[in-house]
């Protein structure tokens, strides 16, 4: 049975309408599990915090074998702030031929209208599936990852997963991983009249340091590229009274590709600093968060769940899909390293993500449909 145009269309802009930028979930949390219910399935909702902010919501349609694979279809419910620059309301879609402008119309509200379609088509069908489709919707992605953090601690599991994020033209099957590091930088205090001959800037060494970073090597991988550093935050110094600075924090990002860790990237800081002589008075600990940091990954692009999605692809959009890399992290490096669930990156797109004047492409949003509902076919029937 073919999908409903009309339907997938009314959910994405029911979707579209309904604010949910991160800690604000809850509203669009209850659509969703209404849409679930409507069809039967139990909802379980999830809360990282024990109280009700950053909802999430798993579900399932039960496989009747048991040893057959199973796979997750799952997106994030949450989007980014407003940010300055929309030329529309952002809460209200507005169509220009194939686009739809509104915040989330590509990241990801037209992921998540895809997978509820893919659901409704093939609980209306009634084709009982061999292996389980597991759905998982989550909060606080564009945060912590609250969400899917507790999602996995609470059991999400299933043999492959598709995150249904912007990636329409290339999937991904691999991210970079990412860490954060406060880097304390101390000086010596003295009358700021009596500078420099008495006294060590701290803002000064902090500053010689920021640079000395970021012209650190990196490894190189051939599959992720390069990793990188960037000083995202200076905090330091003293306006109020005549005293030389004597501390300095840096806050510093860093992607990671394999072979890179947390500690050998802390050692790198570690070591740029006593080149500068400044090794005693530099500590580098990682910034502290309430869900851990996210390692990279790689899944072989030979995996079955590849090439099922590649095949649907070809059938529906009549050209290749590409695979690549993504440079940055998401929700699927969680459920890869944390969950131990092969994901692919794969779904609904369009433009200007993060940014004013976000859309989506219907078009897309469609094939999407298809292409999910064909590989959930193939993979589980
Ligand atoms: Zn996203």
């Amino acid at each position: 049975m073919p999908f409903s145009e009309e339907r997938l269309r009314s959910t994405y802009f029911d979707l579209l309408k309904i604010p949910s930028v991160t800690g604000s979930e809850e509203d669009i949390a209850r659509y969703v599990a209404g849409q679930l219910e409507a069809l039967d399935l139990g909802v379980t909702w999830v809360h990282p915090d024990d109280g009700t902010k950053w909802p999430s919501l798993m579900a399932r349609m039960e496989g009747t074998d048991r040893n057959a694979p199973s796979l997750l279809l799952i997106g994030h419910l949450d989007t980014v702030a407003v940010t300055q620059g929309w030329r529309t309301d952002p809460f209200v879609p507005v169509v220009e031929g194939d686009r739809v402008y509104a915040l989330g119309a590509c990241d990801m509200k037209g992921g998540l209208a895809a997978i509820l379609e893919t659901v409704r088509v093939l609980t209306e069908e009634g084709t009982a599936l061999r292996g389980t489709l597991h759905l998982a919707f989550a909060s606080d992605e564009e945060g912590l990852s609250r969400g899917s953090h507790e999602m996995l601690r609470r059991g999400l599991k299933a043999d492959m997963a598709i995150m249904a994020e912007c990636r329409f033209r290339q999937a991904a099957i691999g991210f970079r991983g990412r860490y954060g590091f406060l880097v304390h930088v101390d000086g010596i205090s003295a009358h700021a009249s009596r500078y420099p001959h008495v006294g060590e800037n701290a803002l000064i060494s902090a500053s010689r340091l920021a640079i000395a970073i970021e012209e650190l090597e990196t490894a190189d991988d051939p599959y992720m590229g390069k990793g990188t550093w960037c000083i995202r935050h200076i905090q330091g110094g003293i306006r109020d009274t005549l005293s030389v600075p004597d501390r300095c924090e840096l806050f510093v990002d860093r992607y990671v590709v394999p072979g890179e860790t947390a500690a050998s990237c802390a050692g790198q800081i570690g070591k740029a600093a006593e080149k500068l002589g400044i090794g005693n008075r530099v500590r580098v600990e990682l910034a502290p968060r309430n869900t851990p940091y996210m390692e990279g990954f790689r899944i072989p692009g030979e995996h079955p769940l590849v090439s099922t999605l590649k095949e649907a692809y070809e059938r529906n959009v009549g050209r290749p899909l590409e695979l690549g890399y993504d440079p940055s992290v998401c929700d699927s490096n969680y459920l890869v390293v944390l969950g131990n669930i092969p994901t692919v990156t794969f779904g609904p797109s369009g433009e200007g993500l993060h940014g004013p004047n976000e859309y989506g492409s219907l078009r897309e949003i469609s094939q999407a449909t298809e292409i999910y509902l064909d590989t959930v076919r193939n993979l589980l029937a």
